[in-house]
């Protein structure tokens, strides 16, 4: 396997699409690490964010060097060029030390018939029964399995390869860390998938260091997570089992574990998450991102004044492209049409009735979930507003950056290593009624 940059056993993805938020971002994690628990930081944003926001990778590293500079963090932080292909990686090479290498379009594309003979025939291994420790019953994987997983996944591994390598001359194998991802996809891929594709990644000589499987459940954008909690923790302990195993068995790097795209919030998982990690003595690199904006747009209500005027107009522009808005995150949304409140409903709103609605507290009778995806996918909007937008984004800094760590800490990094409570009654306001347990 050929150099790479190592990269910690927990590490905390963040999306900063304004680039405003790395200074706030990055106080989450030194509290984190006040409390033993260290997160490396890795400021991660997709070409598609770039292209909506009109900024450049560049943009994102600088704030996250300055964020380091200021604040003195003296321990390793990343820049993650998300979910890149060939064709878009160039304009990240020179900013970006973590590649989210994204081989989802080719998922389901056969390789040629004689790779994927060769694949099986050099994996004998794969075949019959497999005890792996912690999986009961053990797999048991026919050869036609093994074909069927070839034929949907060894042409991405190969894509993956062809993308890798392509980095490698760019920027020195030792340069970056490589991420590969394939859970912008229709199905989830069940353990005994991951092996294989674990096998067919170590063929490419990839040294992986986080994969991102689509996880059983929906991950929509911005809130919990809705599928079966039992299930997920069944195959996300079993990912674990998988991928220790197949460190020593395809000489995989030690720190390569799981990436959680999380789409942002999934408070319910994170307690079968910190069990299974320790159970395994594993690392995790979680991926968020729209929940920091969101904090902005909570920060900007809660300010009052001009910070709630821009908010409600970004609002009223958001419900009236929802359509538009909605067709890029179909897949990863579920939005109640009927649960929006019309633009004229909420100008009236004060700043509390806003941020109620907001706010990710289940246990606030005003939080309203389809009001909070369609704000995490509107940034767009936010991005057309210019000046007028980063520009209240400075003025009321204070109580934005205050949201923004508080949210990452309280609701994120603690539930997952320190095994708080999911929604801290700190966070709720006072005032706001609570829906009775
Ligand atoms: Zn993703």
């Amino acid at each position: 396997m050929s150099q790479f940059l190592p990269l910690g056993k927990f590490s905390f993805g963040m999306g900063d699409r304004f680039a405003h938020q790395s200074k706030a971002q990055l106080r989450a994690c030194i509290r984190a690490t006040e409390l033993g628990a260290l997160f490396v930081p890795v400021w991660n944003k997709s070409n598609r964010e770039h292209t909506f926001v009109g900024s450049d990778p560049s943009s994102t590293r600088a704030a996250a060097d300055a964020a380091v500079r200021e604040l003195g963090w003296n321990k390793p932080y990343h820049v993650d060029a998300d979910h890149i292909r060939l064709e878009t990686v160039d304009r990240f090479i020179p900013h970006s030390d973590f590649y989210t290498i994204d081989v989802a379009d080719s998922i389901g594309k056969p390789a040629s018939a004689a790779d994927v003979e060769t694949f099986v025939d050099r994996h004998p291994e794969l075949v019959g029964t497999i005890s792996i420790p912690h999986i009961d019953p053990p797999f048991a994987i026919t050869r036609a399995e093994v074909e069927r997983v070839a034929n949907k996944f060894l042409l991405a591994a190969q894509d993956a390869g062809k993308i890798y390598q392509h980095i490698v001359k760019a920027k020195g194998a030792a340069n970056f860390i490589t991420e590969v991802s394939m859970d912008e996809t229709d199905s989830p891929q069940t353990p005994p998938e991951l092996l294989i594709i674990l096998a067919a990644i170590a063929n490419q000589k990839i040294p992986i260091q986080t994969v991102a499987p689509k996880f059983t459940g929906r991950f929509n954008k911005g809130v919990d997570y809705v599928g079966d909690v039992k299930q997920f923790e069944k195959e996300f302990n079993e990912d674990l089992a998988v991928i220790a195993f197949a460190v020593k068995k395809y000489g995989l790097p030690a720190s390569l574990k799981l990436s959680v795209h999380s789409g942002s919030d999934k408070f319910s998982i994170y307690e079968p998450m910190r069990r299974a990690l320790k159970k395994f003595d594993a690392g995790v690199h979680i991926k968020t991102a729209g929940t920091t904006w969101l904090e902005e747009l909570i920060g900007l209500a809660e300010a009052g004044g001009d910070g709630l005027e821009i908010v409600k107009e970004i609002y009223a522009s958001a419900i009236e492209q929802v359509d538009e808005l909605c067709v890029p995150y179909a897949t990863v949304i579920d939005i109640d049409r009927a649960k929006l409140p019309g633009a004229a409903v909420v100008n009236d709103w004060s700043s509390h009735q806003f941020v109620s609605a907001l706010r990710h507290d289940q246990k606030c009778k005003d939080y309203n979930p389809s009001f909070r995806q369609l704000l995490h996918i509107s940034f767009k909007v936010a991005a057309q507003k210019g000046d007028r937008y980063l520009n209240a984004l400075k003025k009321h800094e204070a109580v934005v950056a205050k949201n923004v760590t508080e949210n990452l800490f309280e609701r994120h990094m603690k539930p997952l290593l320190l095994g708080q409570a999911k929604t801290p009654q700190a966070i709720c306001s006072p005032r706001c009624e609570t829906v009775p347990a």
